[in-house]
């Protein structure tokens, strides 16, 4: 099963595909971290994303389509994967449906995350995250370590307000029109109510995708 993550930064998209990947025995993929990876380890692709990320702009679609291919190749992905921060833009969502009916699949739902814009800028301004397994945590100092893994929480730098702000114009601008793409598309679009508890949202999800399944 191939599902689309889509929504708002500060959306919950991260968090939601842990649980769900666990659910589901498929493997979270975000284009994010694997562009931070790359830029931990210096790579050339990673050092060509950084200015785009650090302005919360978004980094080009030929990087992007080229992350996703590896992965839909990549023996972790055989059964499906849940795709988290990808696609960003109507041309990735047309590259990646190009590329998945290439390899005989297709995206079996899109999940759109909706959540209200104060809430978004209220999420965001008080993150910080692990700067080794990526986990999330409100309320936290940077410096704090990581329950999970025992790294330094660190803020991202574009969580910092003025990245936040231009990170949400982005959406607006670029990945919001991917949604009426994916309705023209007739794509199996599901949005959820991303408020509230974290397993109440965890269920609406499951309950999205299991109707689909049926
Ligand atoms: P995220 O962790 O999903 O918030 O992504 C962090 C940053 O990585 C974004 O602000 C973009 O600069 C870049 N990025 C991640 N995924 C994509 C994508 N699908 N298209 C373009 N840029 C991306």
């Amino acid at each position: 099963m191939i599902l689309v993550l889509l929504g708002p930064p500060g959306a919950g998209k991260g968090t939601q595909g842990e649980i769900l990947a666990e659910r589901l025995g498929i493997p979270k993929i975000a284009t994010g971290d694997v562009l931070r990876a790359a830029l931990r380890d210096g790579t050339e692709q990673g050092l060509a994303a950084k200015a785009y990320m650090d302005r919360g702009d978004l980094v080009p679609d030929a990087v992007i389509l080229g992350i996703m291919k590896d992965v839909l190749l990549s023996p972790a992905a055989e059964k499906g994967a849940i795709l988290d921060g990808v696609v960003r833009t109507v041309p990735q969502a047309e590259g990646l449906t190009i590329m998945l009916a290439e390899l005989g699949r297709k995206v079996d739902r899109f999940l759109l995350f909706d959540v209200p814009e104060e809430e978004l800028m209220q999420r965001l301004g008080g993150r910080v995250v692990c700067q080794g397994c990526q986990t999330p945590y409100k309320g936290l100092e940077p410096g704090t370590r990581c329950e999970k893994c025992g790294e330094t929480l660190v803020r991202r730098k574009d969580d910092e307000p003025e990245a936040i702000r231009n990170r949400l114009k982005v959406y607006e601008a670029q990945t919001a029109p991917v949604v009426e793409w994916a309705k023209e598309k007739k794509m199996n679009l599901h949005k959820i109510d991303a408020t509230g508890e974290l397993n109440e949202i965890t269920e609406r999800a499951m309950k999205a995708i299991e109707e689909h399944t049926k």
